[in-house]
């Protein structure tokens, strides 16, 4: 079993509905959720976009190859990005992004699967949420925790917690 750390990401649809399929779809299917970050706020980075994403932090325990979960959580954003349009015909938007952040301490790279995430470093909405549920945990191959690699993240991005959460 490794613990892995995936970031969800929506700025489309009812996103907290989203995320709560997302999170019992990756229960069913790529292990125990152990743990949920609250809920962020976080400004759209490098593009401009009506809404801001709402951010959270996913730790699962998984018996999934990396690979594995990879093709299990591409299946899930295709099933959640399915927004249904009365006015036309089959499914448009994609509504839901889940990101590897990390693989247990393993380090990934093939053609499909970087692991670590390679911009997870450079983005305040993936570390905020990572510092609070794994503060100490080491990054494999920056050789700092969570809460170093925040404090050098160069990222001026807006992170906000959202206050009406357990
Ligand atoms: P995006 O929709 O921009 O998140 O890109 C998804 C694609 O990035 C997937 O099809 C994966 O093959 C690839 N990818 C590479 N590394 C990762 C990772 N750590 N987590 C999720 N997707 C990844």
């Amino acid at each position: 079993m490794e613990r892995c750390y995936i970031l969800f990401g929506s700025n489309m649809g009812d996103s907290d509905q989203i995320f709560a399929q997302a999170c019992l779809l990756i229960n069913n299917r790529c292990g125990h959720v152990v743990q949920v970050s609250a809920a962020y706020e976080s400004e759209p980075w490098g593009f401009e976009a009506e809404r801001w994403f709402l951010n959270r932090v996913v730790v699962v325990e998984t018996g999934l190859a990396p690979e594995a979960l990879l093709q299990q959580l591409l299946d899930i954003e295709r099933e959640l990005g399915r927004v249904r349009h009365p006015e036309i015909e089959g499914y448009a938007s994609r509504t839901a992004d889940l990101d590897v952040l990390y693989y247990g301490d393993h380090v990934i790279c093939t053609e499909t699967l970087t692991v670590p995430h390679p911009r997870l470093h450079l983005r305040r909405f993936a570390l905020v949420p990572m510092c609070e549920v794994a503060p100490d945990f080491v990054h494999p191959v920056l050789q700092l925790t969570q809460a170093e690699l925040l404090q050098h993240c160069p990222d001026e991005g807006l992170v906000r917690r959202l206050e009406n959460e357990e």
